[in-house]
């Protein structure tokens, strides 16, 4: 691309918007890009109506309106005893995505290292380099995506700003163990790095707990939570995130945020702030269903003959090809023929390392799809083995 500058060579247009199109231009079902095909509680949606219908379509206030700063900081507490003050300490955004890159570009210096692990979630290289800093990543490695821990010390050099960090993670489905969390408290603390959190996930998982880093001894002073209503909600257009973080941390990133989008979403923070005060009963309905579509499409995968990699977490599955295609095509080539050979869509993770040779055989699966959907897609890919 000739206009485009240095830092986003390379940055083409994203795995998700392709395969989607592919899907589109093929009629396969998609089960590549992560958006629910049925929309989230009634109550969430009605509220962001009312909000249009009671005039709520203006700018609201730069760091998001105060019924959902307060909500948000409830459900902290609600969920895992953590205080922030809705003044000062909670910042609403863009989705996670926007506070991922307002987190990025207000903390690193150019020429700062961020340490992540691979796969990585797609938005984080290109928001590393809009920020003028480098990547340093520390494998996660199948059947159980765990990393060495001599290798996250070492991916830890002088340079290092921050580390960036996503559990339950997109797209292996790990949920990082208390034993892993507190490793890397450890390393923050030993070397006085920021830690950045991306816990979209949260609500979604199945084996472990999620732990916020925040949460560990030392750490609230120096992480900034991000998290978003798109996963939990099941409303992914909506664009409503957070991030939660001690003062001197947030005014950095609102700061950032400022300029990039200012405001967004008016009636659907108000909405994301009823959701957030939901029962229980919601939030444990939405992960027992998700529960039963990971079974469905774990066990519709193996008999499909893929080897499976379940998740402890998230709404992604990730499996190694080469039981059905041996070592004669990687996961890219393979998810570019499947429409046409299954009619199904899937993702290659092979694109979310920087090492592609770790990934080159992995292609992961979505399964926030309706049970039928799952189930057609199944046996549609049962010809792979056929
Ligand atoms: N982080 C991860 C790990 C994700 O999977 C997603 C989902 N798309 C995001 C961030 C972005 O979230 P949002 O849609 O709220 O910007
Ligand atoms: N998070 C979604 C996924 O991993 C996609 C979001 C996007 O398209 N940017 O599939």
């Amino acid at each position: 691309m000739p206009h485009l500058n240095s830092r986003l060579q390379g940055f083409g247009t994203t795995i998700f918007a392709q395969m989607s199109a592919l899907a589109v231009q093929t009629g396969a079902i998609n089960l590549g890009q992560g958006f629910p095909d049925s929309d989230g509680p009634t109550e969430v949606s009605e509220a962001a109506i009312d909000a249009i219908r009671a005039g709520h379509n203006q700018y609201p206030p730069g760091p998001g309106i105060p019924e959902l700063r307060q909500a948000i900081s409830r459900h902290q507490k609600r969920f895992y005893g953590l205080d922030f003050d809705t003044e000062r300490e909670v910042l609403v955004t863009a989705g996670a995505t926007e506070a991922l890159a307002a987190a990025l570009i207000a903390l690193c210096e150019i020429g700062d290292e961020v340490v992540t692990f691979e796969p990585w979630y797609d938005s984080y290289g290109a928001g590393i380099s809009m920020a003028g800093a480098f990547k340093r990543v520390v494998t996660l490695r199948p059947p159980d995506y765990s990393f060495d821990p001599v290798e996250l010390r070492r991916a830890i050099t002088a340079k290092t700003r921050l580390i960036l960090l996503n559990t339950p993670h997109n797209p292996t489905g790990k949920v990082f163990s208390r034993e892993e969390l507190e490793l890397i408290a450890e390393l923050c603390i030993e070397h006085d790095l920021i830690a950045v959190t991306d816990e979209v996930y949260e609500h979604l998982t199945f084996d472990g707990e999620h732990i916020p880093l925040a949460s560990l001894p030392g750490m609230a002073e120096r992480t900034v939570t991000i998290s978003s209503g798109g996963k939990t909600f099941s409303f992914t257009g909506w664009k409503i995130g957070w991030a939660c973080a001690p003062a001197p941390l947030l005014d950095a990133v609102r700061t950032a945020k400022q300029f990039l989008t200012y405001v967004n979403g008016a009636p659907f923070q108000y909405a994301i702030a009823v959701g957030l005060d939901l029962p229980d009963s919601f939030f444990t309905e939405f992960h027992d269903d998700m529960a039963a579509k990971r079974r469905r499409l774990c066990d519709g995968l193996a008999a499909a003959g893929f080897e499976v990699f379940e998740p402890q977490g998230t709404y992604f599955v990730n499996t190694d090809i080469r039981p059905l295609v041996g070592d004669d095509m990687d996961g890219v080539e393979f998810c570019l023929a499947l429409p046409e050979r299954a009619g199904v869509v899937a993702v290659p993770a092979q694109v979310f390392y920087d090492n592609t040779h770790e990934g080159q055989h992995l292609v992961r699966f979505t399964f926030c799809k309706q049970l039928d959907v799952i189930d057609a897609a199944c046996e549609r890919l049962a010809v792979l083995s056929s």
